[in-house]
């Protein structure tokens, strides 16, 4: 099949091309495969509206789906070639930042796979997130393109004129086809700007002319926004997506033959985080500026049609834009908000709920809830606290409207992908049923105690083991042993987070080793973050982690027993590669403030046990596992907002009042570190932790420390361990995203066919 087409591309043999030829060939195909395979047609239709799809490379699973990956890779195989070397050449899009543009990635696939009606619509962005650098243990952005000649995207026809408060610019559509597994296709609609100009970035950096909206509005996702055209840049690219969105969906109803008034049995739009809350007063003004609407007709309409989900409880990520804002840069829409805002204060006496506060702020998500008929969480923990804490005062209002969903992965890419020896031995035990019906994994458990399996289990870890030690080699020249513990914390940057408890732990090992308190396996712990440019804490994390790893490396007393790697760029491509080595899963948010999650969904199908709070999916995990095969420590998420209610949480106490704790904070402004490090940054860091330390590392610090070491004592009962990591995969079937996309349309999208 391959061959064919490289002779009658090329003039030549599969076997004298070069991997780009065999990618671009592969490409090709793939593209045609997926052009000749139908969509759902029906009446109604899902738009997934997102500033973030992160995509990941594309090739290897569009010909998973498609049912040719077997076929082809054994075509490569028979001449010497490899598919692991094309994968390579292949750029990975970076459209997200982390979780939720993953997630919604993992949705399309979903869609696609259950055959429903539905499409993606987000923005190109020319040269994504950014690429991370470390240099003098420190991170540095560089731009990430992407795109080439020969790519994914399909230029269309569709191209709208966009009207900001001072310029109109002209879109452009491009698709990318999403392909289901053995089953159909859906798109993925990027708008653009033909006028954007890729040479006005800084070389060697990410900054430009924030102004210049022509040429920079498809640049970045999320430019800086640590200054005001930052910020405004991104309303500016707001309403570019939903304004062409709202074209759209509103083209395409019509074709099918709806007045309009009838636009909610004909779409509806999943709003994915307040990002493209825009789309609602912009969808009210054109159906009354343009389709004779009344606002009465308008607002209902608009409001049967739309659906949020929310994805946090933080409050400095829910969006609150100034109102002088939106009239320089979206001035046609202001007074639709203002109206809307008239209307919510006309039938509602609690001011929390206001759409324009007192200082005139314009609260996104309050649009979503009063002008949306339903308002998801992404998991169970997460949305209890909505209705009890964060939104209650909205829950009293419209109870009706609160659902949750948790949160799902496609095990098409997060298992049959990335870990392609366990998913055929799974097939082996329990046949291919779980491919399409996740929950088969259930069968597992028939061989929980059958010491052949579980011996093979350890065996496919150690050579997903191997396999990343060889990686990490070639690509960033550090050596690891595939004999040790990989014990992983791959996520965004965050304080939430707690990447810095996971350090404090690893400062607490290295100085128990120098004492001579040897673990019995030696233990590699590896972290892979990107940190948001202007999050001046988040920066500093990633130097404390960076200084580590090199004092570390070059301690001949502790390196035989502890070694520290932060991945360099943590992207789609490389969590496919970390997360099927993994044996522990470090899942250590600070309870109530992680959503939901999806690392720790991915790293629990590979078979890693999960080391975590019992905060967002974590829960369910536990529920799903019992108690014996998960460690979960730390204060309840309760506890937690009592601390925030209280104001009670001071992170001095801890440090004056517990020797430990103080000795092991001080460490970061030891001599060996500052000898590595930058001073002023560690002092910083040092400093924020006693101080301030908002998300409440030293509270749960002890418990962690107690609860790491009793997972590594446990690991020395290796078939103990095997069983408890049996049972994680076996469970792990309610996290498909193909159930959450079920869940979504039974409840919320009531697709018709
Ligand atoms: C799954 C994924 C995430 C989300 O990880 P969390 O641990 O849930 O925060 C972030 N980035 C990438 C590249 C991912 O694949």
């Amino acid at each position: 099949m391959v061959n064919e087409k490289c002779v009658s591309k090329y003039g030549k043999e599969l076997k004298a091309c070069t991997d780009r030829e065999i990618y671009i060939v592969l490409l090709e195909l793939v593209k045609e495969l997926a052009q000749e395979k139908v969509s759902n047609k029906g009446k109604k239709k899902v738009y997934y509206v997102s500033a973030e799809f992160l995509i990941g490379k594309l090739l290897s699973n569009n010909m998973i789906n498609l049912g040719i990956f077997e076929d082809v890779k054994r075509e490569l195989e028979e001449v010497g070639k490899n598919i692991c070397d094309i994968e390579e050449i292949e750029p990975e899009p970076s459209l997200g930042n982390g979780g939720l543009g993953r997630l919604a990635a993992c949705f399309l696939d979903s869609i696609a796979s259950l055959g429903l009606n539905g499409d993606g619509i987000g923005l190109n962005y020319h040269l994504g997130l950014f690429k991370q650098v470390f240099q003098n243990h420190l991170q540095k952005e560089t731009a990430n393109p992407w795109m080439e000649e020969n790519g994914w995207l399909r230029k269309t026809e569709v191209s709208y004129p966009v009207e900001f408060g001072d310029c109109t610019v002209i879109s452009r559509m491009y698709d990318i086809d999403v392909v289901g597994y053995g089953n159909r296709t859906t798109k993925l609609h990027l708008f653009d700007v033909e006028t954007a100009d890729e040479s006005i970035v800084t070389p060697g950096g990410i900054d430009f002319d924030k102004k210049d909206i022509a040429r920079n509005l498809t640049l970045f996702l999320y430019p800086d926004d640590s200054d005001e055209a930052g910020r405004q840049l991104r309303i500016y690219q707001q309403y570019f997506m939903v304004s062409n969105a709202a074209r759209l969906i509103i083209k395409e109803c019509r074709e099918k033959g709806s007045t309009l008034h009838d636009l909610p049995d004909y779409a509806v739009i999943q709003i994915n985080d307040t990002h493209p809350t825009m789309i609602i007063p912009e969808l009210i003004r054109i159906l009354t500026k343009e389709e004779g609407f009344t606002m009465d007709e308008a607002v209902e309409v608009v409001s049967k049609t739309c659906a949020y989900t929310n994805h946090t409880i933080l409050a400095e990520a829910l969006e609150k834009w100034p109102m002088e804002y939106l009239e320089k840069v979206v001035p046609a829409i202001v007074p639709i908000i203002q109206e809307l805002d008239k209307r919510v204060r006309a039938k509602v006496s609690d001011e929390s709920t206001y759409i324009i506060d007192k200082e005139n702020l314009v609260h996104m998500a309050h649009i979503d809830i009063h002008y949306g008929f339903s308002v998801n969480g992404v998991a169970h923990l997460h949305t209890e606290i909505l209705k009890d804490s964060e939104l209650h005062n909205f829950y009293e209002l419209y109870p009706e409207k609160f659902n949750n969903k948790t949160n799902g992965i496609t095990f098409r890419r997060w298992l049959l992908h990335c870990n392609e020896e366990l998913a055929v031995y799974i097939s082996e035990l329990i046949g291919d049923g779980y491919k399409k019906n996740a929950m088969e994994l259930e069968k597992l458990t028939q061989y929980l105690d059958d010491e052949n399996v579980l011996d093979r289990l350890m065996q496919i870890k150690k050579n997903n083991k191997l396999r990343l030690k060889q990686y990490l080699k070639a690509t960033q020249n550090v050596d690891i042993d595939e004999n040790s513990i990989y014990d992983i914390q791959v996520k965004r940057l965050h304080e939430y987070k707690r990447q810095q408890m996971n350090a404090l732990y690893v400062i607490y090992k290295y100085l128990e080793i120098k004492k001579g308190n040897k673990p019995k396996t030696p233990i590699t712990v590896i972290f892979g973050a990107k940190a948001a440019p202007a999050y001046v804490i988040a920066k500093d994390i990633i130097h404390l982690i960076l200084c580590l790893q090199e004092l570390i490396q070059n301690d001949p007393e502790v390196n035989p027993y502890l070694k520290v790697v932060m991945v360099e760029n943590y992207n789609v491509s490389k969590a496919a590669k970390i997360i099927p080595a993994c044996d522990i899963s470090e899942q250590i948010s600070l309870a109530s403030k992680e959503a939901s999650g999806t690392g720790n969904m991915k790293f629990m199908l590979n078979g890693a046990l999960t080391l975590g709070t019992m905060d967002g999916a974590n829960v369910e995990i536990a529920e799903l596992v019992g108690d014996e095969n998960i460690y979960t420590f730390g204060e309840s998420s309760q506890d937690v907002i009592n601390h925030y209610n209280n104001h009670d949480y001071r992170a001095a106490d801890y440090y004056i009042e517990d020797k430990q704790i103080k000795e092991l904070v001080d460490f970061i402004i030891s001599s060996e570190i500052m000898r590595i490090g930058d001073v002023t940054t560690l002092l910083r860091l040092h400093t924020e932790l006693i101080y301030k330390d908002w998300f409440m590392t030293l509270l749960d610090l002890k418990d962690y420390i107690r609860t790491r070491e009793q997972m590594y004592q446990d690991y020395e009962d290796k078939r103990n361990w095997a069983r408890k990591s049996l049972m994680n995969i076996a469970k792990a079937g309610f996290f498909s995203s193909d159930r959450t996309i079920a869940e979504y349309n039974e409840d919320i999208w009531k697709l018709t066919e």
